[in-house]
């Protein structure tokens, strides 16, 4: 690990007067020191955000919730309205990682975590990520790769809350140096490697996330996330599914069904939500999504497995989502 400074701040403004020079942002630094004692990054300085009382917690508004970027994935589970109105979001930050990782892990740092994929995580691999023109999951180990949306690198999407808070349409709100602030949706937050390969989502360096908001839920709204891996825990997903549906009695208004590691970035499956709308919730109909889900997909030497394991998870989810089943025993987390 290199030699660093460390800046601790208890405010926004100070945090955005030490952004400069290379300087990183930490938040509860799970995936941050990961990548620093992994040798693939060296910041001259980190900027501890951790103590900013002002960015954490959830405050409900007229237009539904905003949520401080270092609010714990364990207290966004445990919140009770977040249970009860956006269930998406609390299953998926209730079944990220472990318990330890979940009273440490902040939301936006989930938001804004790097790819998992092995060559990207090794500093003996040059990839595209870095900068090089090479990727080595190709021809390489790519059983955890993506079968969906991807030219020049595979990675996949590792952010659970990414996936929920896609369903759920929420946006973020970036503060700069400048004091400007900015709201993006949280597909536009994401740079797909073939644009530009080595930034990973839209932020400059010198800004912070600042708040994550989501619109309220139509009436009648229903939402479940559900997460599969190789692992019960302790792990990434290898296929997960968010669900929100907008319900008239047992007739779905509108479906929005979101995968993450799919592919590059968390994806929309615009043919699994046309499954959906204005049909009812069956069986039938849930299996029908999961088998569209996976339409146009490419799967890589080892990974065709996903192509079997993703419809299952939307499949599942859907019920799940719809009150017509629990939440599966053979779901991670
Ligand atoms: C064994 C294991 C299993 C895991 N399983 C899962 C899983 O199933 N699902 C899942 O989603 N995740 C999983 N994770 C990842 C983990 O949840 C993330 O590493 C964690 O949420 C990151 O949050 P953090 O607060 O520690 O972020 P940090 O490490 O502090 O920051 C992450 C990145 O975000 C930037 N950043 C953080 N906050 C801000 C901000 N407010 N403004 C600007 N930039 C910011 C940092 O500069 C850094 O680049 C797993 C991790 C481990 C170790």
């Amino acid at each position: 690990m290199n030699r660093f400074t460390l800046a601790e701040c208890t405010s926004v403004d100070a945090a955005l007067s030490q952004l400069q020079d290379g300087a990183v942002v930490k938040a509860g630094g799970v995936d941050l020191l990961d990548r620093m004692k992994d040798g693939i990054e060296t910041p001259p300085k980190l900027v501890n955000i951790r103590n900013i009382a002002e960015l954490r917690g959830t405050r409900e508004t007229e237009q539904g919730l905003t949520i401080g970027p270092l609010t714990t994935l364990a207290e966004i589970s445990s919140h009770p309205l977040i249970r009860e109105r956006y269930q998406i979001l609390s299953d998926a930050c209730g079944h990220a990682a472990t318990p330890h990782i979940r009273n440490m892990a902040t939301v936006g740092g989930n938001l804004l975590q790097r790819v998992q994929c092995w060559y990207y995580r090794s500093a003996d691999f040059q990839c595209i990520r870095k900068g090089k023109e090479f990727c080595f999951a190709f021809d390489g180990l790519n059983q955890y790769h993506a079968i969906m949306d991807y030219t020049s690198c595979p990675s996949v999407a590792p952010s659970s809350a990414a996936v929920a808070l896609l369903g759920l349409n929420a946006s973020v709100q970036l503060t700069s140096a400048k004091r400007s602030k900015r709201m993006v949706g949280i597909q536009e937050l994401y740079v797909v490697p073939d644009a530009n390969p080595t930034k990973f989502t839209v932020i400059e360096p010198d800004e912070l996330l600042t708040a994550i908001i989501i619109p309220r839920p139509a009436a009648g709204t229903r939402s479940a996330y559900q997460k599969y891996g190789e692992k019960e825990s302790f792990d990434w997903a290898i296929a997960d599914a968010g669900v929100v549906l907008e319900m008239d009695g047992s007739t779905c208004r509108r479906a929005v069904v979101t995968m993450g590691a799919a592919s590059p970035v968390v994806r929309r499956s615009a043919e699994a939500e046309a499954a959906l709308q204005g049909k009812p919730i069956t069986e039938e109909t849930a299996r029908a999504a999961g088998r569209v889900a996976v339409h146009g997909a490419r799967p890589l030497s080892m990974n065709s497995y996903k192509l079997d394991m993703f419809p299952v998870a939307v499949y599942r989810t859907v019920l799940l989502a719809a009150g017509l089943c629990g939440r599966d025993p053979s779901a991670a987390g």
